[in-house]
């Protein structure tokens, strides 16, 4: 029991220290103005909130999130010890981190998109989100703590469970899920990220989400892309150079305004 309580703490606080300690990584890349898929003056004026408030409010969620995912466990967690001690194979392994994804995915889908649809949730909740038009790193988490507990608490708990992983799987789980949406947001186009090889959902793909024309379009997050597609809601995206230097993620198909 004991190890199983570190897990399940471990679960909880791991996915923090690697927010932290990425887009910290991130933040050094930022210099790299080439890379960049927007220009550092528009991050300054578009958008609506400043460097040291998102710093507050991502660690004013966590601390929330913290707290209820720990009961969480609590409350879900095998007090009979049958699993303790027995080893996940690899594909048993996979197959739980595969069913996890799509269960998460799935969640955020319908939510996100349903706090796009719902004018009240958007304007009391969601709207903090967008607050970053020109997304950075450690601004991945930026949200209304209402969201991070419907979006990312729910939905995490959702893919812990219907996917049957360990709580030291779900150490590993949570932590490349905040990886994830961490690098979706990182504002960057490096060359060579392994993220930009394995998802269509990257970096450029959430940028256009961001975007005043894109706000309709691309809510699927934070793996893969199969719910915009199923649902009409993809834009593709063409990655084109900007006259002062760097990128930047250009819609390539019409869209309607918002
Ligand atoms: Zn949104
Ligand atoms: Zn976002």
């Amino acid at each position: 029991m004991e190890f199983s309580l570190s897990d399940e703490l471990l679960g909880t606080v791991m996915p923090i220290v690697v927010y932290w300690v990425y887009s910290g990584l991130y933040m050094m890349f930022g210099s790299y103005d080439n890379y960049r898929l927007h220009s550092r003056q528009d991050e300054h004026e578009k958008n609506l909130v400043t460097k040291p408030t998102v710093v507050k409010g991502v660690l004013l969620q966590q601390a929330v999130q913290a707290v209820v995912a720990i009961i969480l466990f609590k409350v879900t967690g095998d007090d009979t010890d049958a699993t303790i001690g027995k080893q996940s194979s690899f594909i048993v392994l996979a197959r739980q981190f595969l069913i996890a994804m799509a269960v998460l995915d799935t969640w955020q889908y319908m939510m996100h998109r349903y706090m796009h649809q719902n004018k009240f949730l958007y304007r009391h909740i969601h709207s903090q989100h967008h607050r970053l038009i020109v997304p950075y790193a450690f601004g991945a988490l930026y949200n209304h703590p209402a969201e991070g507990l419907l979006l990312d608490t729910v939905g995490g708990a959702l893919s812990f469970l219907l996917s049957g992983m360990s709580p030291r799987a779900s150490i590993f789980f949570f932590s490349f899920a905040t990886i994830k949406t961490v690098d979706d947001h990182c504002g960057l186009w490096l060359p060579g990220n392994p993220f930009h090889f394995f998802f269509s959902n990257n970096s450029a793909y959430h940028d256009i989400h961001h975007q005043r024309f894109g706000t309709k379009y691309n809510f699927s997050q934070p793996f893969f892309v199969v719910w915009d597609r199923v649902l009409g809601t993809h834009m593709p995206y063409s990655l084109e150079k900007r006259a002062e230097g760097g990128l930047e993620a250009r819609p390539a198909k019409e869209y309607k305004e918002s």
